[in-house]
C-alpha cells in the first residue's frame, strides 16, 4: 500500500510502499477513505509533542470501510447479525461494509484510576493513533475495534473526517464551558468552525477571533452565525461568559482572560501552546479560571457523532491527494485555507 512516513523531527515525510498491515486480535483493518489532517500533526513534525519511536505513520482522523479483522474471519464483521448473508441487518440482502472512524484515542489500559472513573482521556498508559499507533495517511490502516466510532450516514468519508478530531475534542472543550451563552473562539480553524455550530445550536452566542487580517476566516465565522467576529487584538462589544483558545499561542490565554465577565472560564484545547506570559493576578480575580483539555473519552465520541447530523454540522473542508500530505501541512501552518483539510488516498 502507498503511506506517508514520518521518520523524525527535521526530516521530510516521505511517501513509500508498505505491506498492508495484518489486524490482530481486536483490531480492525481498514481501507482509508479519507484522513482529516490536524495542528497536532505539525505538533509531531516539528517535535513539540514527541513520536516515541519512529518511523511512523501520521494521521488521527480517519474514515474507513471494514475489510478484515484480526480474528482469521474476514467476513466476520459483514455478518454481525449472524444469519450468514453477511449484511448485519438479517434482510436477507447483500449490504454496504460497515464504515468506521479512527480518533485520536487509539487505546487505554481500562485497569487505571482514569480509566475506571470515566476518564480514559487521562490514561497514562493511553496509545494515540497516529503517535503511538500508526494512523491513517495510507491507504489501509489497522485499529482496536473498541475505539473505532460509527460515522453518521448523512455524511460523505471527507466532511466527516474533521468531526474525529477537531470535532470530538472541540465538543470536550465546548463542554467544559458549562452553560455559557457568550463564547469566545480564538483561531478559527477546523475546530473552531464545527463548534461554532454546536454551540450555535445550543442556543450561545459566538464571537470568534482569528489573526489580525484573516478575512477570510472571520468571513466564514459570520457565515457559520458568529455574532462578532475580529482580530484577537479587538475587544468583544460584550463580556464573554467563557472562551476557548485553539490557536497554538500563548498570548492568547491573557487576551481570552481580558474579555470574559467574572466567573468565566478560558479553555485551552490544543495539546501543545507557546509559553503563556505572565500576567496580573486581577486578571483571574473574581473567579475567573483557565484551563486545558486532554484528548478525548469515547463517551466524548458517541455524543458528539450523535449530536453532529441533528444540528447538522456542516464541515468545510479542503482535499488533498495522499501524496501531497507534506504540502497540506504546510498549507494548515501557513493559514492557507479555511475550515479543515483532508486527505483523499
Ligand atoms: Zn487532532
Ligand atoms: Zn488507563
Amino acid at each position: 500500500m502507498r503511506a506517508i512516513l514520518f521518520e523524525g523531527v527535521g526530516r521530510p515525510l516521505r511517501a513509500v510502499q508498505r505491506p498492508i498491515p495484518t489486524p490482530e486480535r481486536g483490531q480492525l483493518l481498514l481501507k482509508v477513505h479519507a484522513c482529516g489532517i490536524c495542528r497536532t500533526d505539525l505538533h509531531l513534525l516539528d517535535g513539540e509533542v514527541s513520536v516515541e519511536h519512529p518511523p511512523r505513520i501520521l494521521g488521527h482522523q480517519i474514515i474507513g470501510t471494514v475489510v478484515g479483522c484480526g480474528d482469521g474471519d474476514r467476513d466476520r464483521d459483514r455478518d454481525r447479525d449472524g444469519d450468514g448473508n453477511g449484511d448485519g441487518d438479517g434482510d436477507g440482502e447483500t449490504d454496504s461494509p460497515r464504515r468506521v472512524g479512527v480518533p485520536w484515542l487509539g487505546w487505554t489500559c481500562g485497569r487505571c484510576e482514569y480509566c475506571t472513573s470515566g476518564r480514559e482521556n487521562l490514561c497514562p498508559h493511553a496509545r494515540f493513533t497516529g503517535r503511538d499507533i500508526d494512523g491513517g495517511m495510507a491507504e489501509y490502516a489497522v485499529a482496536d475495534e473498541r475505539f473505532c466510532l460509527p460515522v453518521p450516514e448523512s455524511y460523505s468519508s471527507e466532511l466527516a473526517a474533521p468531526l474525529m478530531c477537531a470535532g470530538l475534542i472541540g465538543y470536550r472543550a465546548l463542554r467544559m464551558c458549562g452553560a455559557a451563552r457568550r463564547l469566545g473562539l480564538f483561531g478559527f480553524g477546523a475546530s473552531a468552525h464545527i463548534l461554532a455550530q454546536v454551540a450555535r445550536w445550543q442556543g450561545r452566542e459566538v464571537y470568534a477571533f482569528t489573526s489580525p487580517g484573516d478575512e477570510a476566516a472571520q468571513s466564514l465565522a459570520r457565515e457559520l452565525g458568529a455574532v462578532w467576529a475580529g482580530s484577537s487584538a479587538e475587544s468583544p462589544p460584550e463580556q464573554l461568559e467563557a472562551a476557548i483558545v485553539f490557536a497554538p499561542v500563548g498570548e492568547l490565554v491573557p487576551a481570552a482572560l481580558a474579555t470574559l465577565a467574572p466567573g468565566g472560564t478560558v479553555v485551552c484545547a490544543g495539546i501543545h501552546m507557546s509559553d503563556i506570559p505572565s500576567f496580573p493576578y486581577s486578571a483571574l480575580w473574581q473567579e475567573r479560571s483557565v484551563r486545558s483539555v486532554a484528548n478525548l473519552t469515547r463517551a466524548d465520541g458517541s455524543e458528539m457523532l450523535d449530536l453532529a447530523p441533528l444540528v447538522p454540522v456542516h464541515t468545510h473542508v479542503s482535499t488533498y491527494p495522499l501524496a501531497e500530505a507534506a504540502r497540506a501541512l504546510e498549507d494548515l501552518r501557513h493559514g492557507r485555507f479555511t475550515g479543515a483539510a483532508v486527505l483523499l488516498p
